[in-house]
């Protein structure tokens, strides 16, 4: 299928085109049950199967430890900024916050309504160059409920290239903007929890993948919602779950599986972001400011050499089919979200359109 369209979306993010293909060909008929999926109830037979199949394909794909439970709830990356104290945590606990960027900041503000925080490290800015703490550099508290950091900070373009290493204390990764964009070992964390809307499927959906003995540990005043035990009891199906969100994130586990599962997806998301850096740095038009070593893969901000062009910028490559690339607010410039379903020619258009207006504008 060709495209004439790139999305460079932060989130909600472009999905794979054969996925909206395939949803619109089923939309109004599923299974040939005559109705849409979205019209079907979650306690059916077919949707029950489907959903069953969906959490088997994730396993799959992040070779999940059969001691870990899949959920998914509803809420987003954020409802998880306070799902994750409730059920982990007692009031007078304290959790360390590796701060990175803005998503991290979000997390730890909401987590201090829910218990005591430390901050374990905080980014770095040497010579104008952004760096992430480094294991050494992580102050941590042996006796936290938790260590929460954001291993893909989706705003900054900053990720980890390490899992940190945090002893017996429960690991707990934001993995919204990074998870299955390549193989992670599950096994290092207690909980991993991402909102869909990047590399999973639509909005409102949250997956989270918890450690059974992280199970059944929530406080009294955890909303049922929220709560994994309930939510591992029922299938995550104690209330109506986002019934079409989690199909699509099924059909996207397919589609996943069908590109040679996340080591095959690793090598193209890696060659889409060398591609896309290595022309920025040949370049003294275009600047990214975060160090090599901790450049995301997923999120490339990047800024014109002089900040009058930006409009030029974004209505001309609007105008050529590469949309969504306006920086987000709170650092301006560009950035170019290129998640999995962002294919390399997508990456490829969009060097070539930075080549031609650095020659004309240059
Ligand atoms: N964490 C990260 C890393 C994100 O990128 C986002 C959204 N862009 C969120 C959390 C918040 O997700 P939501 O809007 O689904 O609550």
């Amino acid at each position: 299928m060709t495209q004439s369209v790139f999305n460079f979306c932060a989130g909600p993010a472009m999905l794979p085109a054969s996925v909206m293909a395939q949803a619109k060909q089923e939309f109004l008929d599923w299974q040939g049950q005559g109705v849409s999926v979205m019209e079907m109830s979650h306690r059916s037979a077919p949707y029950i199967e489907m959903a069953a199949q969906a959490e088997k394909d994730l396993r799959d794909l992040m070779s999940i430890p059969d001691n870990y439970k899949v959920l998914f709830l509803h809420g987003g990356g954020r409802g998880q900024f306070s799902g994750v104290p409730m059920n982990i945590s007692a009031a007078n606990d304290t959790a360390d916050y590796v701060l990175s960027g803005q998503w991290s900041q979000k997390a730890l503000e909401e987590g201090q309504k829910y218990l005591n925080t430390q901050i374990a490290a905080d980014v770095s800015v040497v010579e104008g160059k952004v760096f992430l703490p480094t294991q050494q550099q992580l102050n941590l508290n042996p006796d936290a409920a938790f260590v929460h950091y954001c291993p893909n900070e989706t705003i900054e373009g900053v990720e980890f290239s390490y899992i940190p290493e945090t002893g017996d204390v429960p690991l707990v990764a934001d993995m919204s903007s990074t998870i299955l964009s390549r193989p992670i070992d599950v096994s290092k964390f207690g909980i991993i929890y991402a909102g869909a809307q990047k590399n999973i499927g639509p909005s409102g959906l949250s997956v989270v993948i918890v450690r059974d003995d992280l199970v059944g540990k929530a406080r009294k005043e955890t909303p049922a919602i929220l709560d994994y035990e309930l939510a591992v009891k029922h299938d995550s199906m104690y209330n109506t779950p986002p019934t079409y969100a989690w199909y699509l994130a099924g059909l996207v586990f397919k589609w996943l599986k069908a590109q040679g599962g996340l080591s095959a997806i690793e090598k193209v998301n890696q060659h889409k972001a060398d591609t896309l850096y290595r022309f920025m740095d040949q370049s003294d038009f275009y600047r990214n400011q975060v160090d090599s070593t901790c450049r995301s893969w997923m999120n490339v901000p990047f800024q014109l050499a002089d900040d009058a062009l930006n409009v030029k910028f974004l209505e001309q490559s609007d105008a050529a089919g590469l949309k969504a690339l306006k920086g987000h607010r709170i650092v301006g410039g560009m950035r170019a979200s290129i998640y999995n379903a962002m294919p390399l020619a997508g990456v490829e258009a969009l060097v070539s359109f930075m080549a031609d207006f650095e020659k004309r504008y240059g």
